[in-house]
Parts: C-alpha cells; sequence; structure tokens
C-alpha cells in the first residue's frame, strides 16, 4: 500500500496549447502508466495581461490564433480534443472561464454561476465531459464562487486558503483544519485541496527540483503538484534543462513504492 499519493496538475491547456508540447512534457508519464491532469480554459481571453504588462504566458507561448476574436473555446481547437480523447490517462479539470485576471475573485453570486455554467458547456461541447473538479485563475476566489464551486464540483484545488475568502459557515470547518494542520479540508459537500506552490516552475532552482518535489511529497499523504507546459517552452523553444527535470520526476514517481500517482476523478473520502 503506497503511503504518498501524488495528483499531477498542469493549468492552462487550451486553444493556444500545441499538441507537440504536451505529447513531449507527458509522454514519459503516460508511458508509465501515470495519469495526468490537465486544468482546462473552456473560452480563453486572447487579451489578458499579468501586473507586469506581459501577456499571459500560454498566450505568449502558444499557438496563434485568429485575429480579432476576443475569445476562443478550446473546443475549436479540433487537434487537441482529439489528441486528449485519444490518451485515457490526461483528466480534464475546469479551470476558470475566460481566465481573465482575477475572474472569479469577486463578482454577484448569479454571474459567478452563469460563468462556471458556460464553461462547462463549452467543455462537454468539446467532448471533453464535464470534470468534477475546479480549478481557478490565479488562485482567486471569494465567499459566493465557493459557493457556486461547491454546489457543481466534488473538489476545488488551489493554493491556499484564506479565511476572508470562505463563505463564513465554512468557518469551522477551516479552523478545524488550521488546529490539525491539514493541508486539506472539506465543507460545504465539497473537497478543499491545497498544494505546495509550483514546484515545477521555471522559477525554481532546477539542480534541487526533483529533491524538492520528493521532500513535499514524501511529507505528506497526497500532494497535488502543479505545474504550467507553457513554461517549459517560454521563448517558443524548448527548455531542455527544464523538461529533463520533469522527466526525472516522473521517473522517480513511477519507480518509488511508496509513492503512487492518481487523478483528481479518483479521490474518494
Ligand atoms: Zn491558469
Amino acid at each position: 500500500m503506497p503511503k504518498h499519493r501524488v495528483i499531477l496538475r498542469d493549468d492552462d491547456t487550451c486553444a493556444t496549447t500545441p499538441v507537440p508540447y504536451l505529447e513531449q512534457l507527458y509522454r514519459p508519464f503516460l508511458d508509465r502508466g501515470l495519469p495526468v491532469n490537465l486544468a482546462v480554459i473552456p473560452e480563453v481571453a486572447t487579451g489578458t495581461h499579468t501586473p507586469d504588462g506581459q501577456l499571459e504566458g500560454f498566450l505568449r507561448n502558444g499557438r496563434e490564433l485568429p485575429a480579432g476574436a476576443e475569445a476562443i473555446a478550446v473546443g475549436e481547437h479540433s487537434e487537441l480534443i482529439d489528441y486528449l480523447r485519444s490518451e485515457a490517462l490526461y483528466h480534464i479539470a475546469h479551470h476558470g472561464h475566460r481566465h481573465d485576471y482575477f475572474e472569479f475573485a469577486d463578482g454577484s453570486r448569479s454571474g459567478l454561476g452563469e460563468k462556471l455554467a458556460a464553461g462547462s458547456e463549452r467543455l462537454a461541447a468539446a467532448g471533453l465531459g464535464r470534470p468534477r473538479t475546479f480549478v481557478a485563475p490565479y488562485d482567486q476566489y471569494c465567499p459566493d464562487a465557493l459557493r457556486e464551486i461547491a454546489d457543481r464540483f466534488d473538489t476545488f484545488s488551489t493554493g491556499w486558503f484564506d479565511r476572508r475568502r470562505i463563505p463564513s459557515s465554512w468557518l469551522p470547518g477551516y479552523i478545524a483544519k488550521k488546529i490539525a494542520r491539514r493541508p486539506h479540508w472539506r465543507a460545504g459537500g465539497l473537497r478543499l485541496l491545497s498544494h505546495p506552490g509550483c514546484l515545477l516552475s521555471y522559477n525554481k532552482d532546477r539542480e534541487t527540483m526533483l529533491a524538492e518535489v520528493q521532500r513535499e511529497v514524501r511529507s505528506n499523504g497526497l500532494t497535488v503538484l502543479v505545474t504550467h507546459w507553457w513554461e517549459y517552452f517560454d521563448g517558443g523553444a524548448p527548455d531542455r534543462p527544464f523538461i529533463a527535470q520533469l522527466h526525472k520526476v516522473a521517473r522517480w514517481l513511477a519507480e518509488d513504492p511508496d509513492v503512487e500517482v492518481i487523478a483528481f476523478d479518483d479521490l474518494r473520502d
């Protein structure tokens, strides 16, 4: 019985994602039977910038999009859809709606619910089913967003939980989790998973990346490892040393008998 479970989550797959990028990153996982969870943007906005004024990484480092469109549904990228559907080990999570900056951080409850429903329709229409896990862009959410997410999903995966952003009726559960120092908890019928930051990031030291992942996985029963496909191709060319580290992680995850890699969909309480 493995002591440590791992969920690998790659964010920002959308209409800009080149299929060869995913294939290059994840073939070593798929060939070893390791599930990969892709957090997919249902209808990506084409003009989102980060506070430093740069176009978002998944817009900057992906496929050219048709000019003039304000947002593009993932289903329009048929090569990607065919690819994802051909690999049973790719699991889909629902990532925001258009991935506008902080799009689930505020707004009316009905407006937030409409965005979730529209995204769900987009993913289903694309042939990607109706994912049961939600990932909020930029880890930003508000109490009404969490209430709507709880009504529609089984699992919410985010960086951390902020007591000012959770529904007040969830506070007892939140406090119990804090006292017990648990990374994951439940409230409102929703499974709430935190993660230890993006250990697999282009901002991190490649020399210590595998060791950091191992340390984190070995100190928890369940670890969500988060990464972003476009960081491995920043500037349009593969960052081979970074990709090599990801593939070292794949090998270790597959070979360590104490580790089991699962999908969000495999979680049972
Ligand atoms: Zn994202």
